[in-house]
């Protein structure tokens, strides 16, 4: 419409009508969206004029964030609903927006934390476009929906903690906290076609507490318990971040060394074994161990596990208390 000869009072005239039928709409699409909300979740539509700043919306946008409809502004801003943002959110949903608008995506959309009068915070999911450019092709307006996944966002994060929490039950050894059997050999295998692919050198060892079963029995298990825990902690503390140690049984323990020959890992073995040598265990009794190290030579992984096994006896009837490797 061409409003350049309109007076005044006509634009007036104009102005007010729209209005109303702005306001009948959003009445209509807020039944609408009530209808709707209690299985969908949604919170119904919103229009944002770029230019003036203003923020149209259906009010269940805000009245489920508890605050009564007498408390939205006159002139709702894009900052109302933004400065609102849970902190962690703000940087990607300013990015999602950013990126529509400079034409990077097709479309707005974003999950966010948004705040409720009560301090607590609700998920929303946020979808929108740009449906309107000025001659220089900029955005001038915007239309989206937006709903309300609070319900189903803390379902989803439970379930993400609980599968977290078995994850970690399921790979880790539940007395010494570190990895356990299926893990150990996971690991071992992968770091074996790792080796295989980049020719590094891989080398294996394995631990076994000496004299095990007389420490049990002279102090208990519950004594025996935490004699492993301080032997899992001692072998964990011994090793570099790119080392892989575990429980590999009873009172045995292994450890992985990716990318280091034979001759390192025979080093930190015997630094290992030292370690627990000079650890003071409760009521200061000694405890030592005994270990076997080898380095993997494109056998299977049994028979690397073997070998290291082998020299395991070996150290043993050697007399315990020492690390044997070729
Ligand atoms: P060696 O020096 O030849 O290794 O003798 P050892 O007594 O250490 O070996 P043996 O295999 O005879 O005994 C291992 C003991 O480890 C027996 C078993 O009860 C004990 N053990 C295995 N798992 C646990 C555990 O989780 N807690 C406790 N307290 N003891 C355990
Ligand atoms: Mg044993
Ligand atoms: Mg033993």
């Amino acid at each position: 419409m061409e409003y350049s000869n309109f007076s005044r009072e006509q634009l007036f005239v104009r102005i007010k009508n729209l209005e109303m039928l702005t306001q009948e709409l959003l009445k209509e699409k807020e039944q609408e969206t009530r209808l709707e909300y209690a299985w969908t979740g949604n919170l119904g539509h919103w229009y944002w004029n770029v230019k003036t700043n203003e923020v149209t919306f259906n009010p269940l946008k805000v009245t489920t964030l508890g605050y009564d409809k007498s408390e939205i502004p006159e002139h709702v801003t894009y900052q109302f609903f933004t400065q609102k943002l849970h902190p962690e959110d703000f940087q990607k949903t300013m990015d999602a927006m950013y990126n529509h608008l400079y034409g990077k995506v097709n479309v707005y959309e974003a999950e966010y934390r948004i705040k409720a009068k009560d301090g607590t915070f609700k998920w929303y999911y946020d979808r929108g476009k740009v449906t309107q450019f000025d001659e220089d092709g900029k955005p001038l307006f915007l239309a989206g929906i937006v709903f309300d996944i609070t319900a189903k966002k803390e379902m989803q994060l439970e379930l993400e903690y609980k599968n977290k929490i078995l994850f970690e039950m399921s790979s880790t050894d539940g007395l010494t906290k570190i990895s356990n059997h299926r893990t150990l050999i996971e690991h071992l295998k992968a770091s074996i076609t790792e080796a295989n692919l980049t020719r590094c050198p891989l080398s294996v060892a394995i631990f076994d507490i000496d004299n095990f079963k007389k420490v049990n029995d002279n102090k208990g298990h519950i004594y025996g318990d935490q004699v492993l825990i301080d032997v899992a902690s001692i072998i964990k503390n011994s090793i570099r971040g790119t080392d892989f140690a575990g429980r590999y049984g009873g009172e045995e323990f292994m450890v992985i060394f990716s990318n280091t020959p034979l001759s390192d890992a025979r080093q930190i073995t015997e630094r290992i074994r030292q370690a627990v040598e000079k650890h003071y265990f409760v009521d200061g009794l000694k405890i030592t161990i005994s270990g076997g190290v080898g380095q993997y030579n494109n056998e299977a992984i049994a028979e690397l596990i073997h070998s290291v096994d082998t020299k395991l006896y070996e150290a043993k009837r050697n007399g315990k208390n020492q690390v044997v490797s070729d």
